[in-house]
Parts: C-alpha cells; sequence; structure tokens
C-alpha cells in the first residue's frame, strides 16, 4: 500500500487542474489517468507539420478563472478572429446574429436577426416575447425558447448552435447548465430579448471564447509538467477501479489498463493492482466510470445517463488559396435535415485562431469537418465525404490533390448532455459527498458546462481537501 499525500482519478483538465492545486498547496499529489496520455477530451496533434487542437479548441470567457489559470501557467491567450460563423440551410446560408447567446438574439428587430429568420418569422417571435412571463420558465433550452420566441427561432438560429456548441438537441440541454444566469435575466428583464441584451451588454461584441496561443492543447502539458516539477505523480495507462474508506483514510485500488473493445471508451483496468491511500481523494474521471466508483461509497442511483452523440472530425490541410477570402469566416453550422450536406459543422480553424494562421505556409488551410448528431448511429467517414460537405459549404471547389493530409477522430459518446434531470442528480451527488470527510468529485459532468465551468470548480474541490 502505497500512502500519498492525495489521489485524483481521472487525468483529463479537471484532473490536472485539482492536481495542479494540491501542488500549490506543496501537497504532492498522485494522478491516475487510464489512457496514455493526459489531457482528455483536450489533445493536439500535428497535421501537414501544423500542431493543432484535434479536442477542445478553447473555453466560453463568460468566467474569468480560466484566463487566470493560464496567466499563472505562464501561457499566452488569444481569441478568434472577429468573424460571424454562418449557418448552412438547403435554401440559403446566412450569417449568425452577432448579438446573440446560443443564437437567441438579442435584438429580433436587428438587420442579421431579419436576415436568418425572415421579417414575417421575427415580427411574430418579437410579439410572443412581449407575453407576460409565466410563474414557471421551462428548465430546459429548447422549451423556454419555443415558449418566448417560437418554433422558428428554434429551428433556424438556436438548433444549429446548440448542435455544433453542445452537440445535443436544445430540449435536452438544461438552460442553467448552458447559460447560467439566464432564467433569472428573464424573469428580471420580462423578455427572453431583455435578458440576452441585459447579459450582452451595450459596448462592442466580446468573443464569447478564448484559447491558448499555439493551441489549448499546451494548457493540459504545461499543468502535466508542472504537477510532475511539483513533485506530484503522473501515471497513465493506470485506471482506478475501486474506492472505499479504510482506518487511515481512502483507498484507490487501481490498475493497468487495456483497450476497451471501442477505443471511444476509456481503457479497462484489468491489469496488475497496484493500492494508494490518502487522506484526500478527488474523483474526476469521465461520468460512466465515475458512477460506479462512486456507487462504493456513496448513492449514486438516479437517471440514466443520455448518450453522447456520435461525434467524429475529418480534419482536412489542404492547400487551397482560394480560402484565403475566409468565405464563410470561422465557420458554419449545418441546420438539421440538409440534402445537400452530410456535416453538421465545418471549422476554418486556420482562420479562426491567429496563432495557427501564422503555422501555416501560405495558401495551406486547415479545415475541420463535423458529423455526428445526438442520436445518430456513427456514420461511415471519408475524406472524399469531407471534400465534398467542404465544397458546398465554402463554395470553394476543393479537390483530392490539394489534400495535403488529412485525420479522422472519433469523440464517440464524449460529449454526454446535461438535462435537468442529471443536473438534479449531480446536484445531489454534491451534496452527498461533501459529507465525506476528504472526499472530492468534479469534471465537466459534475460541475457544468465545459472548461470555464469546470476550471474554478476543480479549483475550489482541491482547495477545500488541502
Ligand atoms: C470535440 C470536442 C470539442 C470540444 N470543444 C470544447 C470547447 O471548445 N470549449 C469547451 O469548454 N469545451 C469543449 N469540449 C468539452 C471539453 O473538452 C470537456 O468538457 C473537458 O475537456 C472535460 O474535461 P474532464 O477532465 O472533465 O473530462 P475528460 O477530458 O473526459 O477526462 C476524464 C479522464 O478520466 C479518465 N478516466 C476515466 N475513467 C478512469 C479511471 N477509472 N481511472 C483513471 N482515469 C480514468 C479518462 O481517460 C479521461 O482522460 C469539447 C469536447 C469535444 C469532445
Amino acid at each position: 500500500m502505497d500512502r500519498v499525500d492525495a489521489v485524483v482519478i481521472g487525468g483529463g483538465m479537471a484532473g490536472l487542474v485539482a492536481a495542479w492545486q494540491f501542488s500549490r498547496a506543496g501537497l504532492r499529489p498522485v494522478l491516475l489517468e487510464s489512457r496514455g496520455y493526459t489531457g482528455g477530451l483536450v489533445a493536439g496533434s500535428r497535421i501537414a507539420g501544423v500542431s493543432y487542437d484535434i479536442g477542445a479548441e478553447g473555453w466560453a470567457v463568460r468566467l474569468p478563472d480560466t484566463e487566470t489559470l493560464a496567466a499563472e501557467l505562464g501561457l499566452e491567450v488569444e481569441y478568434p478572429r472577429s468573424a460571424p460563423s454562418w449557418v448552412w440551410f438547403d435554401d440559403g446560408p446566412f450569417a449568425m446574429p452577432v448579438r446573440a447567446i446560443l443564437g437567441i438574439p438579442a435584438d429580433l428587430g436587428a438587420p442579421d436577426v431579419v436576415a436568418g429568420l425572415g421579417a414575417e418569422a421575427a415580427r411574430a417571435a418579437a410579439e410572443l416575447d412581449r407575453a407576460p412571463i409565466p410563474e414557471e420558465l421551462p428548465r430546459d433550452l429548447g422549451s423556454l425558447v419555443e415558449l418566448r420566441m417560437g418554433s422558428e427561432v428554434l429551428r433556424r438560429l438556436v438548433a444549429p448552435i446548440a448542435g455544433g456548441i453542445h452537440a445535443a438537441d436544445p430540449h435536452l440541454l438544461a438552460t442553467e447548465v448552458v447559460s447560467p444566469g439566464l432564467t433569472a435575466a428573464v424573469r428580471r428583464a420580462g423578455s427572453l430579448a431583455g435578458a440576452v441584451a441585459a447579459i450582452k451588454g451595450n459596448g462592442p461584441v466580446k468573443p464569447a471564447v478564448a484559447s491558448v496561443s499555439g493551441g489549448m492543447f499546451r494548457m493540459p502539458q504545461t499543468l502535466h509538467a508542472q504537477i510532475e516539477a511539483a513533485g506530484g505523480r503522473i501515471l497513465t495507462r493506470t485506471g482506478a477501479k475501486a474506492l472505499s474508506r479504510g482506518g487511515e483514510g481512502w483507498i484507490v485500488s487501481a490498475a493497468a489498463t487495456h483497450r476497451a473493445s471501442n477505443p471511444s471508451l476509456p481503457p479497462v483496468p484489468d491489469g496488475q493492482t497496484v493500492e494508494f491511500t490518502a487522506p484526500r481523494v478527488v474523483v474526476a474521471c469521465s461520468a460512466s466510470t465515475a458512477r460506479p466508483l462512486l456507487g462504493q461509497v456513496i448513492d449514486t442511483a438516479g437517471p440514466q445517463l443520455v448518450p453522447g452523440a456520435p461525434i467524429a472530425h475529418v480534419n482536412l490541410a489542404v492547400q487551397a488559396p482560394e480560402l484565403d477570402l475566409c468565405p464563410r469566416g470561422n465557420g458554419m453550422l449545418v441546420a438539421i435535415g440538409s440534402q445537400k450536406v452530410q456535416a453538421k459543422a465545418l471549422t476554418h480553424l486556420s482562420v479562426k485562431w491567429p496563432s495557427l494562421t501564422a503555422s501555416c505556409p501560405t495558401g495551406l488551410h486547415l479545415l475541420r469537418v463535423s458529423y455526428g448528431r445526438t442520436g445518430q448511429a456513427a456514420q461511415d467517414l471519408s475524406v472524399g465525404q469531407a471534400l465534398a460537405d467542404a465544397s458546398t459549404l465554402t463554395g470553394v471547389e476543393l479537390t483530392a490533390d490539394q489534400v495535403m493530409e488529412s485525420q479522422i477522430i472519433h469523440w464517440t459518446g464524449a460529449l454526454a448532455p446535461t438535462t435537468p434531470q442529471t443536473r438534479a442528480w449531480v446536484q445531489g451527488l454534491h451534496a452527498q459527498t461533501s459529507d465525506q470527510e476528504g472526499l472530492g468529485l468534479t469534471g465537466a459532468w459534475a460541475s457544468g458546462s465545459g472548461i470555464a465551468a469546470l476550471v474554478p470548480h476543480a479549483r475550489r474541490t482541491a482547495e477545500r481537501l488541502s
């Protein structure tokens, strides 16, 4: 039995941040990661000689904590180039309204809203949003938008954005997870548009996201290096398989891992077992593995988790000077039901991020063509299909001989939506873990949506236990 200061289970962003926070408090944590690398859904690769993100590209700037962390780590922050995203409908693409949250417009009379929605639908939405606010507001984003602005705003503006960012139908998303504070703002403002306007403010529209210059993947790499430099230990290919309370604190039993039958799932800890005992344990692994571990010490009964979409990306490095004109700004979201395009989104990576633009030689462009919606079966992907979709979406004919390199990346199930039911269940788990001395629970699924929410949550969790 190895006695240590703290054990952190899971080496994604949440686990790394928690372990790094322990190191800052002078503790020497052991971090267990069942995969062969740390960073989890934040990962980098190289294509045509250029380093780039294959997982999460950045964070939402609505909370300041990730930017603060970047500064503490010595990393430079960058913002996407200011260009609207586009939405593809087969009857004509349009630029997404700029003053909006998740596609919900702040002003239903703004020219970019009318252009996307049509004058009549914009007028009807404004009329609906003038109705008095009912006592009970729906808890999911889709129903809230339908109630206040109608189905056209949901279909044309919100569903493409929610599908692009959260890979889920808006009816599956708890509003307070994807846009904290929006429901209270609706009550204060007396309308949904007024709530969005109040949150966005009157000044120039600021970028909603930020990243690390040179790639988001540099953040987990730096956390990893600094944890080890401070005396912490990081054990990859080592998965936790049991958690219990012993006389001297928590006991974590872990084992060497082997690939799961589905490579998108965390590997299985079925090799040689090692045991750790520690006064502090932070569970920061994926929900599917955290639930059985926590179930050994608290009651984890609750709703069945909604499976995440079969997300997959075809990343293309193309020699195409015609794309220098950035025909679709930073990228495009495809509305459900397109007969012309199979992809659900296209991101013009080398236009969006200034440091990537600088890394690409003249005429080289990086495109990410995304597939896989909630409830869909995984698609067979090919570079040919991605080229056809990218050509339709950008309006620039791209051919196989322009492809310098391509990579197909699967993230099946990685972004499970937080429904109102899941949110209530997670709140119950937090209440139970806080009653257990030395036990912490964090991770994107347990702390809110994405990196912006998990960074402060993981830090607070480790601070509380230090
Ligand atoms: C394609 C894609 C794009 C995204 N884009 C964005 C974005 O732009 N902005 C944003 O904010 N978010 C984005 N996200 C979401 C974001 O990446 C995640 O919310 C975040 O990285 C999750 O971090 P985590 O540490 O909670 O979980 P994970 O990254 O899932 O890490 C959990 C880790 O636990 C390990 N593990 C599991 N079981 C065990 C075990 N038994 N023992 C030890 N280790 C275990 C896993 O191997 C994994 O490494 C994106 C996600 C994807 C897939």
